[in-house]
């Protein structure tokens, strides 16, 4: 039997109508437009598109979204004076700043910088430590993304083994945290993991978050379990003509399909939950600031 493919880009939509559903009660009922910052310094193309997307959205859900293009020389202190400007800003209630950034720069520096309740994508030392120990946090979006997406396929997570290949801290970790919060027995695996298959055999849930095209074959996967792939990997795609590219997940669809339960595809799964979710926590952001209600 072929897995249930699990819709990411029609599930992404709903989220972004329910985002603008209170974006337009936050501007009716109290006068507020939530407000998302991005920077982006340099010019990596795929950042570059992440970007442009990320302003389209922003706008379509009804918020204000303010885009600030800094060159690659960018010094640090100048981006970080940026970061203080929009932490101090009463119209911006989210920030993201877009990684990579270039190496003369220091992420981590950069990233703690952000005020916590501005962090939109969760990455602060402050929202990874109040996510590990349970409280209220800002959750990074594309574990966030996959989390719902569980939730709405299985209903109850409590007492599923979960199985996170990846333990980077943009994805693996935080997915591992939201996956123990909903009450998984949950393994991290990463390149020093020791038969990667059989732990991978053993998941009821299987995340991969690897950025390795295809690693994941369909006879890793245990029978009727979720599969989430995170990975986006672009591989040659001779079969398009020449020099074409194509995306595939970490995770051989093909052969996974016919074992798996439910599994994500590549494009079209955790790829558009992850900005539709960026934009429902800038909402949540919002809300906390002004002491109203947050969406669920
Ligand atoms: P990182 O490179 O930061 O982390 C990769 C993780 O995979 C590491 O923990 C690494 O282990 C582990 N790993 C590498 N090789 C192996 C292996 N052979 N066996 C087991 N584990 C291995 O990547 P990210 O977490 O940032 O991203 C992962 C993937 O997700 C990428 O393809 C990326 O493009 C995609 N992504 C997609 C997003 C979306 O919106 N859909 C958003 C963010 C990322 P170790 O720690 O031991 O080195």
């Amino acid at each position: 039997m072929s897995a249930k493919i699990i819709d990411g880009k029609a599930f992404a939509a709903t989220v972004r109508e329910k985002v603008a559903g209170h974006v337009s009660r936050l501007k009716e009922v109290h006068g507020i437009t939530p407000g998302l910052a991005v920077v982006l310094v340099g010019e990596d193309p795929a950042s570059e598109v992440y970007v442009r997307n990320k302003g389209k959205q922003t706008l379509e859900a009804g918020m204000n979204s303010y885009e600030h293009k800094l060159p690659e020389d960018t010094p640090e202190a100048d981006l970080l004076a940026l970061v203080e400007t929009l932490n101090d800003d009463p119209a911006v209630h989210g920030i993201l700043v877009q990684l990579p950034l270039p190496k003369h720069i220091d992420e981590e520096k950069v990233i703690n910088a952000i005020a916590p309740a501005k962090d939109v994508d969760g990455f602060h030392i402050l929202n990874v430590g109040l996510l590990g120990t349970g409280q209220k946090a800002m959750v990074p979006c594309t574990p966030l993304g996959c989390l719902m997406m569980l939730r709405d396929h299985h209903g109850s997570l409590s007492g599923l083994n979960a199985v996170v290949v990846g333990r980077s801290n943009i994805v693996g970790k935080p997915m591992a945290q939201l996956l123990l919060r909903d009450s998984c027995t949950v393994t991290i695996a990463h390149s020093r993991t020791k038969d990667l298959a059989e732990v991978c055999r053993r998941a009821d849930i299987l995340v991969a978050a690897v950025g390795r095209p295809e690693m994941i074959p369909g006879d890793w996967v245990k029978p009727g379990a979720t599969v989430i792939d995170v990975g986006i990997n672009r591989i040659p795609a001779p079969e398009k003509g020449e020099g074409k590219t194509r995306l595939v997940g970490d995770v051989e669809f093909e052969s996974a399909k016919d074992v798996a339960g439910a599994i994500t595809p590549v494009p079209g799964g955790v790829g558009p939950m992850t900005i539709a979710c960026l934009l429902a926590n800038t909402v949540t952001a919002c809300c906390r600031e002004n002491n109203l209600p947050e969406p669920e």
